[in-house]
C-alpha cells in the first residue's frame, strides 16, 4: 500500500496540533480491558497494527480482521453492504460472549487499500471512522466507555525512513471541527452523493 502524500501529512499534523489524534505511551493504556476486548482492524497485512494492539492494550488480541476494517460498518464507506455490516456486527458481538469481554478497538487506517480502491481521501476516512464510533455506541448499543478508536498512519518520516504510527482518535473533540477547517461541510455533502 502507498504512503501519505504531503497534503496527508500536513492533515495528520493538523490533527496532532488539535489534540484529535493523540499520541500515548505504551503503557497508558496496558490493561484496560479484561479478557482481550474485541478489536476491528483491516486484513493488510502490511501494517504493524495487531502487534501493536498486542504491544500496547492487550495480550490477548481478540480481533476482527476484515478487509477495510471499521469502515465496513460505515454507510458512507463506497463499499458498504448493510447485510454484511450486520453479519459482522454479530460475528463480533458472538465473539465478545465467547469470551466474556465488553470493550471494542477501532482501528481503522491510512492509506488503505480498501479507501484507495473506493477513492476515500484520508479527510473522508476520518470522517467515517468517527461515523463508525458513534454508531457503535448509539445504534450498535456499547457503552461510551468501552468504544475505544484508534487511527494507524504509514509514512515516511523526514529521514526518508518508513514509520508506522498508531494514535488515540479523539472523536470528542473532532466532532466540533466538522464544518470548520478539518473538514468542510461541501465535503461531506459530496462523499453523501457518491456513496
Ligand atoms: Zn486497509
Amino acid at each position: 500500500m502507498g504512503f501519505l502524500t504531503g497534503e496527508d501529512r500536513d492533515f495528520v499534523r493538523d490533527l496532532k496540533e488539535v489534540g484529535v489524534l493523540e499520541i500515548y505511551s505504551e503503557n497508558d493504556l496496558k490493561n484496560i480491558t479484561r479478557n482481550g476486548g474485541a478489536a476491528s482492524f483491516c486484513g493488510d497485512g502490511d501494517i504493524d497494527v495487531r502487534n501493536y494492539h498486542e504491544r500496547t492494550i492487550t495480550g490477548r488480541p481478540h480481533s476482527q480482521s476484515l478487509f477495510g476494517g471499521p469502515l465496513i460498518y460505515s454507510p458512507l464507506y463506497r463499499g458498504y453492504k448493510e447485510s454484511f455490516a450486520i453479519d459482522s456486527l454479530e460475528n463480533m458481538r458472538e465473539g465478545m460472549g465467547a469470551k466474556e469481554t465488553q470493550r471494542v478497538f477501532l482501528y481503522p487506517h491510512y492509506p488503505c487499500g480498501m479507501a484507495t480502491k473506493y477513492n476515500h481521501s484520508i479527510r473522508e476516512v476520518v470522517l467515517m471512522a468517527a461515523g463508525v464510533h458513534i454508531r457503535f455506541i448509539s445504534e450498535f448499543g456499547f457503552l461510551p466507555g468501552k468504544v475505544h478508536s484508534f487511527f494507524h498512519v504509514k509514512r515516511f518520516n523526514r529521514g526518508e525512513k518508513e514509520e508506522q504510527n498508531t494514535y488515540i482518535f479523539n472523536v470528542k473533540k473532532y466532532l466540533p471541527l466538522i464544518g470548520n477547517r478539518i473538514i468542510s461541510l461541501n465535503q461531506i455533502k459530496c462523499l453523501r452523493r457518491a456513496a
